[in-house]
């Protein structure tokens, strides 16, 4: 707990200084997001006796960057390969895109009654998947499929589905109508069409598990960044051994709004931008409300800062849904999640006018923070909103190196 809180105050440090208005327009010269902390912080060897290591490749359709320290060059490249396989393996049986994963699997069994055989480490995100959408009422849910697909967030054109067959869908969202058996070895979806989706808890799971890899590979240290989530472990570059990870501006990919300090765990980011279309002026993005079936309005990012890879990921989804105030009775009701910290960007709506026909996007954003017992509000001050990224702003965005 202590760990964990050491980062939701750290966040608090960054977003105390966007209250006062006084995000650092230093930092919004640097590239974005945690690409940018991975970067730096692979330059930067923390321990003079380690060497450090990085490597980027393609996965779960995105990039993942590793970084690792260890004490020689062979380890540490050792420690990497481990965590590039880890991700693979577990993409082959996560993924929704892939036709012979086991999630699909799973899919096409549903409502047939029979069991599907799972592989231990798909039980076990299933169940946790399961246990987050109780604990969340349902504002995650892992059964979010026939959703995305019906939106075509899946691949395939965009669409806005119609009334009727966004009923039948939301019919089948239902986390309840999953059955896992009793040994753990297999599961089955009550009715057919049903399909899971891991997308919002599986990266983080697989942070975690690559991270294991990577210290059992011989790693003292290292981060992990794949699609929006951060892992680290070990002692990082930061004074006092801890990690800078950015914070990106959801409007302004090349610019951060500020810096978590991670000492250990993970920082996960949901954002509207990340799959999206827009019709009439509205954008339409992939994070769904399975309560209406339909995109979450007005929320444009929500960072979270957990103890683990799964807790941040899940947690940036369903806060995402949930909103700044659900979202604090979750984090204080929880057990396991004392020391997480989130961070809202929502968008300013403003009617008519030019400004009204790109609603959720007009204004620079307001942002909420949680952390500990603490709520903050602030909004982006002129300083950091003076690259061209909102409207109303005067010059372009800063590029980056
Ligand atoms: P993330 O970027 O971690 O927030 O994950 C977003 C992805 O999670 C989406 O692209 C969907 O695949 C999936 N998803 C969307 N809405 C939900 C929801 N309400 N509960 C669980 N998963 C969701
Ligand atoms: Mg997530």
């Amino acid at each position: 707990v202590s760990r964990a809180l050491g980062a939701a105050l750290a966040v608090a440090a960054v977003l105390g200084a966007a209250g006062a208005g006084a995000i650092d327009a230093g930092a919004a010269a640097g590239p974005a997001g945690p690409a940018r902390g991975l970067r730096d912080v692979a330059a930067r060897p923390a321990d003079p006796d380690t060497v450090r290591l990085e490597r980027v490749w393609p996965a779960m359709g995105t990039l993942f960057r590793a970084a690792a320290s260890a004490t020689d060059s062979a380890a540490a490249l050792a420690a990497l390969r481990a965590a590039r396989a880890t991700v693979a393996r577990l993409d082959s049986l996560l993924s929704s895109y892939r036709p012979d994963s086991e999630v699909s699997e799973l899919g096409r069994g549903a409502g047939s009654g029979a069991w599907v055989d799972l592989s231990p480490e798909t039980v076990r995100l299933l169940v946790s998947s399961l246990e987050w959408a109780r604990r969340t009422d349902g504002a995650f849910d892992p059964t979010v499929g026939p959703l995305v697909e019906a939106w075509g967030f899946r691949g395939g054109p965009p669409r806005i589905p119609n009334p009727a067959l966004l009923d039948s869908v939301r019919a089948l969202v239902d986390w309840r109508a999953v059955l896992v058996d009793r040994d753990g070895r297999s599961a089955r979806l009550g009715r057919a069409g049903m399909e899971i989706d891991l997308g919002g808890i599986g990266k983080g799971y697989a942070l975690d598990r690559a991270a294991e890899t990577m210290r059992a590979a011989g790693a003292s240290a290292g981060m992990l960044d794949l699609g929006g989530n951060v892992r680290v472990f070990g002692r990082g570059p930061g004074p006092g051994g801890t990690w800078p990870i950015g914070i990106r501006d959801p409007r302004c990919p090349e610019r951060v709004l500020g810096e978590v300090d991670l000492d250990s765990g993970s920082v996960a980011t949901s954002g509207d931008y990340e799959r999206f279309f827009e019709r009439g002026g509205e954008r339409f993005s992939h994070i769904l409300d399975p309560r209406t079936g339909r995109p979450v309005r007005g929320v444009l990012q929500v960072t979270v800062a957990a103890p683990d890879g799964l807790t941040a990921d899940v947690l940036s989804t369903a806060l995402f849904v949930l909103g700044p105030e659900a979202g604090r009775r979750l984090l204080v009701r929880e057990p396991g999640v004392e020391g997480a910290a989130a961070l809202w960007m929502s968008g300013v709506r403003r009617e008519g006018g030019a400004a009204g026909r790109r609603r959720g996007s007009a204004g620079p954003p307001s942002g909420v923070l949680l952390a500990g017992e603490r709520t903050e509000r602030f909004d982006l001050g002129t300083r950091a909103t003076s690259a061209g990224c909102y409207e109303g702003d005067t010059a372009k965005p800063t590029e980056g190196p």
